[in-house]
């Protein structure tokens, strides 16, 4: 593919030596040899420089495409705005699959079950992560038409799935992620929430269960509710939903899995229910999509926008001439996007989905001293998303002006509430940003940073160290600060009970385990109040959390307007993603 010319002046960028450890090993091209083809100075010209060549396409654009790829290089080495991984690995490659997010549909015949696998396996080759439901499985042991023999139900299908996964390395540079979903009114149910009981089982998958509205009113109801065979229709048996609810709970409870969908209300927010329900999301929860369709997503890195001279602190001018920016190039990766089904290709360019969130979000608070537990913290998620959500829909508008709405705009829910036409059927999702955050040097995605200095293991078991640096620079300008004071930090990973340092700082400097579940909640519907799509959040409880308390949470999602939750109790699992030097 050709890419314009490096102009010799583009700044360096500025990088944490974590962030040049995670681009070196997996980002950069690399050739026959092992070595790289490129610097972190090419690699980012490639990317900005590829996707700001599809603004020739337009006559109307108000851009010409080297000054846009100059500022969209700025952007990202400034740390201010990263697309997801795959734009940055693929983008100006051959390869060139850009987007993290797919569902495929899984058809209730032999033929259809194993195109998808097959689909899947292209995708992960690619760098995307799959979403799928399995509720149009005939359950185990019903009849099978064509031979009289007996259908092995949507969980033996899914563990074909994960072995299969389990083979391709995504990319050769991460594994494949997936989701499997499971409706609640499924014959099965009871056997996939209870599929992960075993430590290591499906462990290239997500599971969430896609609760109904009718399911959640019987179990406020404390009523029964039917299970009903998809090949037919026909009712199978009927549970008290209070039970399956509590079940669910008890699983989450120990050992986090299955988390739960609010299916009805995803559908609800459907943008083009003509095209089809949404039945799954991607594999970490925050992209609801349809069958075949596929989104990029790029994340905001909030941290960058503080400024102490600027209204309650935060540079709102220099958020939206970002906002405005990222929707253009993430507009501009949909085209230049190659993927690896025709059908995707149409669905995709049909609604033109993108998705974009915020990062760095807790990093912001510290800098604010504003606590993330307080009503201050919630006003201010809220403000900033009612905000980021504002400028991309007016971003969206238009790139609708200059080069039309997106083809579905006429069937869409925009079109019957009289909203200008857009160009993207969505904008907004908050993505964990699991290797975004380590790239911009930033907390990830709205969560709170996990401990204020610790070791991250990242993918194959490598570890890194990170102290976080609002605190260094906040405990600097302290009398009590010390080498041995920082040795303390290290080793616990939070201030919270530190009596000896100021209220102040052990308010605002609080870790996800410090920040009560409910406060969890209430910012994840905080974000959520103001996204397209959804929230990519875990809710941390203490290890000593009760079940009672889980149902709250759950509870609490489901009337707050959430579209999903997931819960993780301390140490319920043998291995954590992240740990302080503690619990090493
Ligand atoms: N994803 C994936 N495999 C991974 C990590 C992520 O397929 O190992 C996909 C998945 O769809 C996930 C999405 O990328 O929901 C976004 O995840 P994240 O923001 O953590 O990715 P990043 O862009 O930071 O790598």
């Amino acid at each position: 593919m050709k890419i314009m010319p490096m102009p010799q002046d583009l700044p360096e960028p500025v990088l944490t030596p974590n962030a040049k450890t995670v681009l070196s090993k997996r980002y950069l091209r690399k050739g026959d040899d092992g070595q790289p083809l490129e610097d972190f100075k090419t690699m980012f010209w490639r990317v900005a420089a590829s996707v700001a060549g599809e603004e020739d396409k337009y006559q109307e654009s108000s851009y010409n495409s080297l000054d846009l790829g100059r500022s969209f290089y700025q952007l990202l080495v400034e740390g201010k705005f990263l697309p997801n991984s795959p734009t940055l690995m693929n983008a100006g490659t051959d390869l060139g699959q850009l987007a993290a997010c797919f569902v495929l549909p899984v058809g209730d015949s032999m033929d259809e079950i194993f195109d998808s696998i097959k689909n899947a396996a292209l995708i992960h080759k690619s760098g995307g992560g799959t979403g799928f439901s399995f509720s149009r499985l005939r359950p185990k042991d019903s009849r099978v038409g064509s031979t009289g023999g007996i259908a092995s139900g949507p969980l033996s299908f899914l563990k074909i799935f994960n072995t299969a996964t389990e083979q391709v390395k995504q990319g050769g540079t991460r594994r494949g992620a997936n989701m499997g979903i499971l409706r609640v009114d499924h014959p099965d149910i009871m056997d996939f929430i209870r599929a992960k009981e075993r430590d290591g089982e499906l462990n290239n998958f997500n599971l969430s269960v896609a609760l109904t509205e009718k399911f959640m009113q019987s179990v406020e109801s404390g009523s029964d509710y039917s299970l009903t065979a998809p090949q037919n229709n026909q009712e199978t048996e009927r549970l008290n939903a209070r039970e399956v609810f509590s079940l669910l709970v008890h699983k989450a409870w120990e050992s986090g899995d299955p988390g739960i969908i609010f299916l009805d209300r995803i559908n609800k927010d459907n943008p083009t229910p003509g095209l089809g329900e949404m039945e799954s999301t991607n594999p970490c929860g925050e992209q609801p999509l349809l069958p075949y369709e596929a989104c990029n997503l790029g994340s905001i890195n909030l941290d960058r926008f503080y400024s102490p001279t600027a209204e309650g602190g935060i540079d709102w001018e220099g958020l939206r001439e970002a906002v405005h920016l990222s929707v253009r190039f993430l507009d501009n990766v949909i085209d230049l996007s190659r993927y690896p089904l025709e059908r995707i290709t149409e669905m995709v360019h049909k609604t033109r989905k993108i998705g974009l969130g915020v990062m760095g979000f807790a990093d912001l608070l510290f800098q604010l001293r504003v606590a993330y537990d307080s009503h201050r913290g919630l006003q201010l998620g809220e403000k900033i998303m009612e905000f980021v959500q504002r400028e991309s829909r007016s971003a969206s508008r238009i790139l609708a002006q200059e080069r039309g709405p997106f083809p579905e705009y006429e069937h869409s829910i925009y079109a019957r509430q009289n909203l200008g036409p857009y160009r993207n059927a969505t904008t907004t999702t908050i993505a964990p940003t699991g290797t975004l955050s380590i790239i911009a040097g930033c907390s990830s995605g709205i969560e709170p940073i996990f401990a204020l200095s610790f070791t991250r293991q990242v993918l194959d078991g490598e570890r890194l160290l990170e102290v976080n640096p609002h605190l260094e620079e906040a405990l600097k300008n302290t009398r009590s600060y010390s080498d041995k004071l920082m040795e303390d930090v290290a080793k616990k990973g939070s201030i919270k009970q530190m009596e000896h340092l100021d209220q102040d700082l052990r308010d605002v400097f609080v870790t996800a385990m410090d920040v009560p579940a409910q406060y969890h909640l209430k910012m994840q519907a905080a974000f959520q109040k103001y996204t397209d799509n959804a929230v990519s959040k875990t809710v941390n409880l203490p290890f000593d959390a009760t079940q009672e308390d889980v149902w709250q949470i759950y509870w609490m999602a489901y009337e707050m307007g959430c579209k999903g939750v997931t819960v993780y109790r301390d140490g319920c699992r043998a291995e954590q993603v992240l740990s302080t030097q503690d619990g090493e």
